[in-house]
């Protein structure tokens, strides 16, 4: 980032570095349409994301909507080369406040006033019901404490995230069919599957014909 200017010169960085939090200032734009559902991801309340605040990974203390990345380097799927943000007037409140001579107030803004999935849909969306579910079969909340245990974590709890991720899969596979759901769709209602969010962890998912295994690191 530029550090010498005390002005944003949109060169585009900041947005390299992936889509930006959505807080309570940014629902009209997501009710609206503006900004899709299409465009979101869910990071479920204990997943483990980078702080910018320790600059540590940790466990997110709230669940995070974020506008989506893409490539390689997960730039914010707003975000042009040639032509910068393509929803410049309608950026979300954090690319407004961002300044990266001065990241006192984006720093501030860490995990505060930011909305989920349902300050954005409205209370008889009929996927809310069924986000609920999702969460009782499917929590994360433990995955810092799996992080920290490694290879220490015993067969029994093994056992017990294989089972979640596979009753993960099961519903997800089911919710899609019935609500003929698309990728981008489901990884705003479901976030990232229980697998993916255990790969940092040196978990492999092995397919077999009959079964789904997951293979932790020695
Ligand atoms: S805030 Fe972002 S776009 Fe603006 S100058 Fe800094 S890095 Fe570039
Ligand atoms: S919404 Fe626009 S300003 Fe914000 S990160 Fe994406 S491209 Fe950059």
């Amino acid at each position: 980032m530029h550090t010498t200017t005390m002005t944003c010169r949109r060169c585009g960085k900041c947005c390299e570095e992936g889509g930006p939090a959505l807080h309570t200032q940014d629902t009209d734009l997501v009710r609206s349409g503006q900004i899709p559902i299409a465009s979101l991801i869910t990071l479920r309340k204990g997943e483990l994301a980078h702080n910018p605040k320790t600059n540590k990974i940790q466990a997110i203390t709230v669940e995070l909507v974020k506008v989506i990345g893409t490539g390689r380097q997960w730039s914010c799927v707003y975000y042009q080369k040639e032509k910068g943000c393509s929803i410049y007037k309608d950026r979300p409140y954090a690319c407004r406040v961002l300044k990266c001579w001065n990241t006192e107030e984006i720093l501030a803004l860490v995990e505060k006033d930011t909305v989920d999935r349902y300050a954005i849909l409205a209370d008889d969306h009929p996927m809310v019901p069924i986000i609920r579910e999702h969460e009782k079969i499917c929590p994360c909340d433990d995955l810092e404490d799996l992080y920290m245990k490694g290879a220490a974590l015993g067969e029994s709890k093994k056992k017990e995230v294989e089972k979640r991720m596979r009753h993960d899969l099961r519903f997800r596979a089911r919710i899609i069919k019935d609500f003929d759901l698309k990728l981008s769709e489901e990884l705003f209602y479901f976030g990232r599957p229980l697998f993916q969010l255990l790969q940092p962890l040196g978990v492999r998912l092995i397919e077999t014909q009959n079964e789904l295994y997951l293979k932790w690191q020695e």
